[in-house]
């Protein structure tokens, strides 16, 4: 018996594009296999507001090239009298936020930061965003088609265990399935006509700053560009003493260390990588 293609989807579906390679290019392959955009299928794509501008110029090109309309959806508050629902603004490339507004106000309604253990961010901004948004048009039950490959196990292991709360979405990684590696990836990008434009060793997308990033890479973007510092430590700075992780420094001196080192050539420290450093941020994980 041959297996199924991965890439044909049956709807009802959310199809999380995390604004990477990664998820860019299972929508392509999705889009090839079921000669457009399957019936009943919503491509989402939740802005946190802290994503590069090269991020939000992607997901834009994608959509316009392919011809594949994309939501683009940002977190609005939590419902009144809950922390489960929440309310979403639909915005688009022009007027989606670009200084961490959803984040900072996800922040204040919590009145706490997220941080490796608990990340509030990707609950809230991401999945519960997303979960929002498929209520809102009309669905109860859906797939969440995610972007992670065969050799992010962890992650898939995590979304198919048994027992997990699939109560945004249950999981359809097509990717994993196919054994797409980051290689494939890359390999597909470098023959498309446009690309994500930034470096794909240099971690820089996601959330600018994003805490799971290793350190180095955090203060080798800052000692490239100091100022997309300050949103995190304005975020730490609200109450007083907060912050991302207590394993490492807090972002102000982050941004003393990149200003040190930019001074310092060549610049070589570095820390170990993980799993987490290295992966899309989306809608279902
Ligand atoms: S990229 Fe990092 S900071 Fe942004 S939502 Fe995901 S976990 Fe949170």
């Amino acid at each position: 018996m041959t297996e199924r293609n991965p890439y044909v989807i049956e709807g009802p579906a959310q199809i999380c594009f995390s604004g990477g390679r990664t998820s860019g290019y299972m929508l392509h392959r999705i889009l090839e296999a079921n000669g457009g955009l399957p019936a009943d299928c919503i491509v989402t794509f939740q802005n946190t507001g802290k994503e590069r501008e090269e991020t939000l110029s992607f997901i834009n090109e994608c959509s316009v090239r392919w011809g594949v309309p994309i939501s683009w959806i940002e977190w609005d508050g939590f419902e009144q009298g809950s922390r489960s629902r929440c309310h979403i603004r639909i915005v688009d490339f022009e007027t989606a936020s670009r200084n961490g507004e959803p984040f900072s106000r996800l922040n204040d309604a919590l009145g706490i930061l997220p941080n490796p253990v608990m990340r509030t961010c990707t609950a809230n901004l991401k999945v519960k965003a997303g979960r929002a948004f498929m209520l809102s048009r009309g669905y109860d039950e859906w797939d969440n088609v995610m972007g992670i490959r065969a050799d992010e196990p962890r992650r898939v292991a995590r979304l198919s265990a048994p027992g997990r709360d699939n109560g945004g979405g249950i999981p359809n990684l097509p990717l994993a399935r196919a054994n797409v590696r980051k290689a494939d990836v890359l390999a597909f990008w470098r023959s498309q006509p446009f690309d994500l434009m930034l470096d794909p060793e240099g971690d820089f997308g996601n959330c600018d700053g994003c805490y799971l990033k290793a350190r180095h890479k955090i203060v080798r973007a800052f000692m490239v560009e100091p100022e997309r510092a300050d949103w995190w430590i304005n975020e730490e700075s609200r109450p007083a003493g907060a912050t991302f992780r207590n394993d490492r420094p807090c972002y102000s001196e982050l941004k003393r260390e990149a200003l040190f080192y930019a001074k310092q050539i060549p610049f070589d420290f570095a820390e170990p990588e993980t799993e987490e450093a290295l992966i899309d941020c989306m809608c279902g994980d």
